[in-house]
């Protein structure tokens, strides 16, 4: 793929994270206080919806469907062996009106492989996902959210834009339910947030997917509530 954007960190910035980084990742009270456009921080009226691992023929229809049901456009982080499985589900998602972002194309950590390693999965990834979507790709976020100096690289050489999330919904376990995934999800002000959420199971509990299917509508009513609007990280304001 053509690397149309620059990475949005600078480069003593993507330095300094590389050093810290696991750390950083996985801390995300310190991380939304120190990095906020790579926490999904954005436009405080705007919530962005972002769903991973996908698509997944046993799944993903659901989502899709509720999310037209809802009136909501998501970004889908998408593996590129699961686009490779079920082309026609990522092309539909894609002509759903969602956005399509790079998740990887095997679901590994970066942290235990080489810059060359997870510089080729990327390419690999985004190459099977844009020429089964037709999409163009601007945003990566790394299995786990781990974040390695490889990541950086990785992102800086194919054009995309790191990005982790503000708040999760912990759907991947086996005891998450909708009311879990919603509390999850509103420990930060919704307003502003990036939401984490799966549309597959193929990384975690099996069926849990469910839980974050029924968080959707009763998130809509609290995203209603607020008067906030939700969409896709590109319109989030990043
Ligand atoms: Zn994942």
């Amino acid at each position: 793929m053509k690397s149309k954007y620059a990475l949005a960190l600078g480069a003593g910035a993507a330095c300094s994270i590389a050093q810290a980084a696991p750390s950083i990742a996985c801390h995300a009270p310190l991380r939304r206080r120190l990095f906020p456009g790579l926490s999904g921080i954005g436009d405080r009226a705007h919530v962005a919806l972002t769903f991973d691992d996908g698509p997944d023929p046993r799944s993903t229809p659901q989502f899709l469907e509720a999310l037209d049901t809802l009136g909501f456009h998501a970004t889908f982080f998408m593996l590129g062996s699961m686009v490779k499985a079920a082309p026609h589900l990522a092309a539909d998602v894609a002509a759903a009106g969602h956005e399509i972002a790079v998740h990887g194309y095997r679901h590994r950590t970066h942290l235990l492989q080489s810059p060359r390693s997870v510089h080729d999965d990327l390419r690999r990834g985004a190459d099977t996902i844009a020429d089964t979507t037709g999409a163009d790709l601007y945003w990566h976020r790394p299995p786990f959210g781990t974040v390695s100096a490889g990541t950086l690289l990785g992102c800086r050489q194919l054009g995309l834009r790191l990005v982790l999330w503000t708040s999760w919904g912990r759907d991947w376990r086996a005891s998450a339910t909708a009311g879990s995934v919603v509390a999850d999800l509103t420990r930060v002000p919704l307003g502003g947030a990036t939401l984490l959420l799966h549309d597959s199971d193929c990384t975690s509990a099996v069926h849990c997917w469910r839980a974050a299917l029924g968080a959707l509508e009763p998130l809509a009513e609290q995203i209603a509530d607020r008067g906030l609007t939700a969409g896709t990280l590109s319109e989030h304001g990043l």
